[in-house]
């Protein structure tokens, strides 16, 4: 049933890698740390490189709004689970740049994300050699030889359009989610309207439209990013009116207490991992509100008092409007106005505004776009508890997974707390299968001759 493929025909680079990451977001980061702190231990996975499509290293740059602070404690960082004595620790990175005690005197456990995407960069440019930035991947190819795949080529397009094709053995995706655009918005969104758009290019449309300011502005959604860009929007736009528009009934508190946050503990994915299917799922509804939908308490009470303040004023910019539903969305000049069903009262009404923000989420579906073409060698898309994809017999290289695996590991999958943990338990399965690529094996010799 395989041999439909044929081998691809490109020319066959000069090397092929142990390893290549699309994306080099905290995940991959975390990894590679793993990998080259491992280095120094023996023979390991040393010929890697991670594929990023930004420009640079940036931590959700257009939501790194001042003031805005880390939802985990810093020592939950890229390394210290895994090894506390890592020269890639937060509390190093301090050390380094001659904050420690100034930190410590914080007496906080969350810095500001501008300071975290500051530690991830100064992180991430130690491995400037090992990540191509500027190239998004566009696919990954089966490489064929006498009926068994024996390596993958991953393409990827750079800022001038050029196609890259490289080789490896392994393979790991660590691309992140895609921003989620709620059905009755789509259409207007797919022919780029410049007054509306997603959370995750905030901070960049914001400054865009600094010299036509908006008089009416909404903010679709009833999570944290949500709550952020509300209350950033009085300081981006002081005289405009903001509505936030959401389903919900009100702005729920994300649950952060200590035998909650268990949940996000290393040794809790083993536990999730080994349940059946409905017991997971039922976990993780039961858990949904540590993460999704919901507002850290402090941003909670800060909105409620901007709201207050306006009514002990008697007058004021901003709207919390729940309850709503969204039905239809038209574009009328420069303007959108959406069609909104009140679930309370029943009435509905047409507002217009200026700007509308989405603040709808992410979707995870990156791996079943970039796998479609090695679909028909895996056993589906699920990662096993090692985050490897499971392949049949005569495919030999491996697929990993970060950030795709939240039905079957857990809700700590697509956040930071369990980076430095897993990316030991990746690494470790990277170097469990290496004896099968040695010299004397089949699938070496293979791989050799690819390599020419
Ligand atoms: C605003 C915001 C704040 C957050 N704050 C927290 C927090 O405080 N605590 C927490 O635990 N979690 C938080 N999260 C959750 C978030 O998922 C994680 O913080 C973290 O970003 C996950 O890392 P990642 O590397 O898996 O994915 P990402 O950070 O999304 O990184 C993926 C990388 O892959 C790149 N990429 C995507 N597609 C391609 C492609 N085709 N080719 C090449 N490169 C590609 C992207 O450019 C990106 O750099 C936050 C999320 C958001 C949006």
């Amino acid at each position: 049933m395989h041999a439909s493929t044929e081998p691809s025909t490109t020319s066959i680079p000069s090397l092929t890698h142990d390893l290549i990451g699309v994306g080099f977001g905290p995940s991959n980061l975390a990894l590679a740390i793993a990998l080259e702190e491992h280095g120094g231990q023996g023979p390991g996975i040393t010929r890697f490189l991670f594929l990023e499509k930004q420009p640079e290293f940036t931590w959700h740059g257009n939501m790194l709004l001042s003031n805005s602070r880390m939802q985990i404690a810093y020592l939950k960082d890229l390394a210290t689970l895994r090894n506390p004595r890592s020269h890639f620790t937060f509390i190093n990175y301090l050390h380094e740049k001659a904050r420690l005690s100034a930190f410590i005197n914080l007496q906080s456990h969350y810095p500001t994300r501008r300071e975290y995407n500051d530690y991830l960069r100064w992180a991430a440019a130690h491995f400037q050699g090992q990540c191509a930035y500027g190239e998004t991947v566009t696919g990954i190819e089966p490489v064929l030889e006498r009926d068994h795949v024996v390596a993958l080529q991953i393409l990827s397009r750079d800022g001038d359009g050029q196609t890259h094709a490289r080789r490896a053995r392994n393979v790991i995706l660590g691309a992140g989610g895609t921003p989620h655009i709620p059905p009755a918005f789509a259409p207007l969104h797919t022919t780029g309207h410049t007054r509306l758009f997603h959370s995750s290019q905030y901070l960049a449309r914001v400054a865009a439209l600094s010299d036509t300011p908006p008089r009416r502005v909404a903010v679709v959604g009833g999570g944290q990013s949500a709550a952020e860009i509300f209350l950033d929007l009085a300081e981006q736009w002081p005289q405009a009116q903001v509505d936030l528009i959401m389903r919900g009934r009100a702005l729920k508190p994300a649950d952060s207490s200590p035998f909650v946050n268990e949940i996000f503990d290393p040794q809790f994915t083993d536990f999730i991992y080994a349940q059946p299917v409905e017991q997971r799922m039922r976990i993780l509804d039961e858990f949904r509100n540590t993460n999704y939908a919901v507002v850290d308490d402090d941003l909670i009470a800060r909105i409620y008092d901007v709201l207050y303040q306006q009514r002990v004023g008697g007058h004021g910019h901003h709207a919390l409007l729940c309850c709503h539903d969204i039905q239809e969305v038209h574009a009328s000049g420069e303007q959108i106005r959406l069609h909104m069903h009140e679930r309370l009262s029943g009435r509905t009404a047409t507002q217009p505004y200026d700007v509308v923000v989405l603040a709808t989420g992410y979707e995870r579906r990156t791996h079943e776009h970039l796998l479609a073409a090695v679909q028909p060698w895996l056993d589906g898309l699920e990662g096993e508890r090692d985050y490897r994809l499971r392949t049949h017999a005569r495919f030999l290289p491996g697929i990993y997974l970060q950030g795709y695996c939240e039905p079957t590991h857990g809700l700590s999958d697509t956040l930071l707390s369990i980076l430095a943990t897993r990316s030991a338990e990746i690494s470790a399965s990277l170097l469990a299968r290496e004896p099968a690529w040695t010299a004397s094996s089949p699938q070496a010799s293979r791989v050799a001759a690819l390599a020419g």
